[in-house]
């Protein structure tokens, strides 16, 4: 069959590989001049920042892709599994090394904090339970068909349900787990992981810490902006059409059926664009699936429900290129506010900006040299933001910049203002704008109460036939390794 793919973001490119070897004839259509969507780069002065994502889990998705492909991945995508998880520090001075092996790192919580060993051990223990029970039932398969509810795997889910926290919250869970702030804050962060607030979402997100110490945290050899490379060789090499500057403007359908594409490509050299339209059996829309519906289907209704549940979180980043290296930081690097749940009330319910972020820093030039200038680190500055509300960003940013600076100053006892020397800022509005991200959200919708998932819109059309959803926005959710599974579940309804 003829497949059609809006966005080229890391889904679109995934379901296009699987697609094209299932033996239809694939073309993407994405409206930026580059593949990646989110997960695409800066080359600046001599830095190279990933632009989006930084934390790397659960690589057999790519390992998948390229043993679909009949690939070999040591050669296109070679990975290397962190020792380190991530460096944590406090106004205090404390100083948490996140050692991958669970052992060292329980020991390093005891050593560090007023929590025992056994009571990370056991949380760990518990986190790996929750993978074990929901991984077959919400991760790979589709919450919208029948079959998933009769399945082995859900009946091993039924049974288990109860040991998996889905009545209570995060944040509780964790307060009763450990009694030590700095504990408490380092487990409830896993909830930004898919931008929500610990102080809401379901108990089961405690499933994460088990993707990190569990499954191992990653880093790719070329960066994120590796995995975007390594799929677009995949794609190459499995003849899929890729249209750069061109961007769909309508689904065409009838009778409740696909029939066309139409879009715009920008013919660059003349300054001009073009419109046209491609018969097609199938579409996968790998656009935010509010646009899709609002910009690419006038004529279909608004599944409303679905689409007006609260959205995840957006971001704040500056990337820095920093003239010094700070052999204390490494890859990943959290400088914790000293007031989490005002800063989660900000985010998700002032919908602003706290006075005392929590500073994420990431530098890949800790693993890959080149990715700075000799003695430089580039700084991928971060902290969480709501996601697009009608706030004055301009004075935001302005005011977040100073906070973080003094932030970054104290706890790490610098001054590091005189050592930046490239900066770049990408805040909500740019999300919006060039990942077309429904108010700048990172991972769609937030899953801040219990019936998130069954919320989030399906992967597949039920009132057009022949058009399927994938990506951060739609089932399972936001993240590379789920955007990766909802390429799996689409390629697998398409058949
Ligand atoms: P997107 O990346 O959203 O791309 C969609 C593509 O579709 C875009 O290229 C867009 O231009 C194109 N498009 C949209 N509409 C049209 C149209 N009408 N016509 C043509 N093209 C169109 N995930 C992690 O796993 N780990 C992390 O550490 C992490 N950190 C993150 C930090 C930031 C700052 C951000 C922004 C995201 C982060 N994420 C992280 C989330 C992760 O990046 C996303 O979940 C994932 O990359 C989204 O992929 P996607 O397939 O949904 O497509």
């Amino acid at each position: 069959m003829k497949v059609a793919i809006i966005g080229a973001g890391l889904g679109g490119l995934a379901v296009a590989i699987r697609l094209a070897k299932q033996g239809h004839s694939v073309e993407i259509f994405e409206a930026n001049n580059y593949v990646g969507g989110k997960a695409t780069v800066h080359n600046i002065d001599g830095f190279r920042f990933d632009a989006g994502p930084s934390l790397f889990t659960m690589p057999q998705y790519i390992e998948e892709l390229f043993a679909v492909a009949g690939e070999d991945i040591k050669q296109h995508f070679p990975y290397t599994r962190l020792e380190h998880i991530c460096n944590y520090y406090f106004e205090d001075g404390t100083e948490i090394i996140a050692d991958a092996n669970p052992e060292k790192f329980a020991q390093e919580i005891a050593d560090k904090t007023t929590d025992s060993s056994e009571s990370v051990t056991q949380f760990l223990n518990k986190s790996a339970k929750i993978y074990e029970v929901t991984k077959g039932l919400f991760l790979e398969k589709s919450l919208h068909k029948l079959a998933t509810y009769f399945s082995k795997d859900a009946f091993k889910g039924y049974a288990n349900l109860h040991k998996i926290d889905t009545m209570t919250n995060m944040g509780k869970v964790i307060d009763k787990q450990f009694k030590d702030s700095r504990t408490r804050r380092l487990f409830k962060r896993y909830a930004t992981y898919n931008g929500s607030n610990p102080y809401q979402a379901p108990g089961t997100l405690n499933i994460i810490p088990h993707l990190e110490y569990g499954m191992g945290a990653y880093f790719p050899n070329n960066g994120i902006h590796g995995i975007t490379q390594a799929l677009l060789y995949l794609c190459e090499r499995l003849g899929v059409k890729i249209h750069l500057n061109t961007r769909i403007t309508k689904i065409e359908h009838s009778k409740g059926k696909i029939e066309a594409i139409s879009y715009q490509s920008s013919v660059i050299r003349e300054q001009k664009t073009e419109n046209s339209k491609l018969k097609t059996d199938i579409i996968v829309s790998n656009s935010d699936v509010y646009f899709t519906y609002k910009h690419l289907l006038p004529d279909v209704e608004f599944p409303t429900k679905v689409l007006n549940q609260p959205r995840s979180s957006s971001a704040l980043i500056f990337y820095w290129g920093i003239k010094k290296q700070f052999p204390k930081l490494d890859l990943h690097n959290i400088l914790f506010s000293e007031d989490y749940k005002t800063e989660f009330d900000y985010l998700f319910n002032k919908k602003s900006l706290y006075s005392d972020p929590t500073v994420y820093i990431n530098i890949t030039a800790k693993y890959k040299a080149n990715d700075a200038p000799e003695g430089c680190e580039n700084w991928f500055v971060m902290i969480n933001a709501p996601h697009i509300d009608g706030q004055n960003w301009d004075e935001l940013i302005t005011q977040a910049r100073q906070n973080i600076i003094t932030k970054i100053n104290r706890v790490l006892n610098t001054d590091i203002v005189p050592f930046i020397v490239t900066e770049k800022t990408l805040d909500p509005r740019g999300i919006e704008s060039v990942t077309q991200s429904y108010l700048g959200s990172l991972y769609g919708t937030s899953s801040n109460n219990r019936m998130a998932a069954f919320y989030r819109h399906p992967n597949f059309s039920k009132q057009i036939k022949g058009l399927y959803f994938v990506g951060g926005s739609v089932h399972p959710g936001g993240g590379i390794p789920l955007v990766l599974s909802s390429a799996k579940i689409v390629a697998e309804m398409v058949g």
